[in-house]
């Protein structure tokens, strides 16, 4: 079995000090299990030369990290990975700032990755890349001549070719993915639309279903849902229902019925809309008024770009009207709180929730909608409010799915799930729990990694050509 090198923007380095990721711990058995090394970026930004590679080594695995310099940081992470990427990736070209000094610096900065990661690298290692911030090195390994088998994994959304390429110099980009064995997506319709680009707009023959061939090589595209553990997560729901935080939120609500959203604070997430949505079924069914408390939970991220500044004054201000308008001296209709809760802490809020309300505009997959499946007591589960529009909905087929952009769609959505008969919101529960069970967590990494193994290096047949 070969080594695994996993490279991604942050490192998961076991020293204590960070919330274990989803990835993280998708990855974790895998790289224990075969040894290796997950390299990336210390978090650090120098003013000067970046120093030497820093290597921790714990169990059988190496995590090697590297600094960037300030420039590094302000093009290719807050610039063309955050500014142009994210936004056009979310299908947000209005949002996108391109300039071609952070692309610049986003090419540059993945030489900078395969150049260091190169000198950790064995011929056979298996070497698997994650997120948006990293296409191009595949491309950036073979041309220094690295044959090894190279897996790529994109844990956003991929959307169709007629807004890719609205993305100046695309042609470069996109097409660069080919150097990669195989591409996963985290739905059918992202690896569809990236294979429509491949065929369409960078004129790739199509060998198979989902093979095409590139320059010399077959690359393979494919969809591997990132799932939740759902087992462990039900497990520490019912142990975190019963501990004095959520005891204590739930005394404070009075008798009240809880509606729970958890979003980090991005535009993708369709807060302002939601906030919209709540405030039309307050209006809409007025026997509510009194009886139902709506927490959010928003951890700020990425403050320091416009639009998310502008996100959260939208926020805070939609909170003050409808709090304004609605409100008693003795309830509070929106409970608004910034500050990030523990994975237990959030558990215990999901199970004790009526209804989960995840409405983003536009997400690759949206863990929270599992998470809130996952906690549930199957006797007497609540109801997932889910956006068409997160990669979810694919798996939890029986959410009340809605369109996040109809405010008057998903007013009545949360009614209906407020109201729902425990029968059917037991039978709903439990398609989604089996959805759930199925693209469990645990199997993913393993999934992936199979079939990158599997794939042949060399072409199979070339157009026409005999063996
Ligand atoms: N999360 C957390 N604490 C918080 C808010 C969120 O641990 O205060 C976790 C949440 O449980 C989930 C992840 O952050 O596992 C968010 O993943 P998701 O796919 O929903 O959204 P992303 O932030 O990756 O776009």
């Amino acid at each position: 079995m070969s080594r695994l090198v996993i490279v991604s923007n942050r490192v998961g380095i076991p020293d204590g000090s960070a919330r274990a990721g989803g990835l993280e711990v998708a990855i974790r058995p895998a790289l224990k299990k075969r040894g290796g090394v997950w390299f990336g970026w210390s978090g650090k930004v120098t003013d000067g030369d970046p120093e030497a590679a820093a290597t921790v080594v714990k169990d059988n695995v190496s995590y090697v990290t590297v600094d960037l310099q300030k420039d590094d940081y302000e093009e290719f992470y807050n610039g063309f990975a955050n500014r142009v990427l994210w936004p056009i990736l979310h299908y947000r070209l209005d949002l996108a700032e391109f300039t071609r000094r952070d692309l610049g610096g986003y090419f540059r900065v993945n030489e900078f990755f395969a150049s260091n990661l190169e000198a950790v690298l064995r011929p056979d290692d298996t070497i698997w890349v994650h997120d948006y911030h990293l296409m191009p090195l595949a491309k950036a390994l073979r041309e220094r001549g690295h044959k090894n088998k190279i897996g790529f994994f994109i844990h956003i959304p991929f959307p169709p070719p007629e807004i890719l390429t609205a993305l100046p110099n695309h042609e470069r980009l996109i097409p660069a993915l080919g150097n990669y064995d195989l591409v996963g997506f985290q739905t059918v319709t992202d690896a569809n639309n990236f294979s429509r680009y491949l065929e369409d707009e960078a004129g790739l023959k199509r060998l198979g279903t989902d093979s095409f061939a590139f320059e010399d090589r077959v690359v393979q595209v494919g969809a591997f849902p990132v799932g939740v553990e759902t087992e462990p997560f039900a497990k520490l729901a019912r142990r975190a229902v019963d501990t004095p935080f959520v005891r204590d939120v739930f005394t404070s609500l009075s008798g009240r019925a809880m509606i729970i959203g958890v979003d980090r604070l991005d535009y993708s997430k369709g807060i302002p809309d939601r906030m919209n949505a709540f405030e039309r079924f307050l209006i809409n069914y007025p026997d509510w008024h009194g009886n139902v408390t709506y927490l959010q939970i928003t951890p700020r991220s990425r403050s320091d770009i416009q639009e998310y500044a502008d996100i959260a004054r939208q926020v805070g201000e939609a909170v003050g009207r409808i709090n304004g308008t609605f409100g008693e001296a003795s309830w509070t209709p929106v409970r608004y709180i910034n500050k990030a809760h523990s994975r237990t802490a959030l558990a215990g809020l999901y199970r004790a929730s009526r209804v989960g309300l995840v409405t983003p505009l536009r997400d690759g997959m949206n863990l929270v909608a599992k998470e809130y499946v996952a906690a549930q007591d199957p006797d007497d589960p609540g109801v997932l409010v889910l956006s068409r529009f997160a990669g979810a909905a694919r798996e939890c087929t029986a959410a009340l799915l809605v369109n996040p952009y109809d405010h008057e769609g998903v007013a009545i959505a949360i009614h209906r799930a407020m109201s729902m008969s425990l029968e059917e919101r037991r039978q709903r529960h439990a398609v989604n729990y089996r959805a759930l069970m199925r693209n469990d967590l645990s199997q993913w990494a393993e999934r992936f990694l199979d079939q990158l193994e599997r794939q042949p290096v060399e072409m199979p047949l070339r157009a026409g050509a005999r063996r």
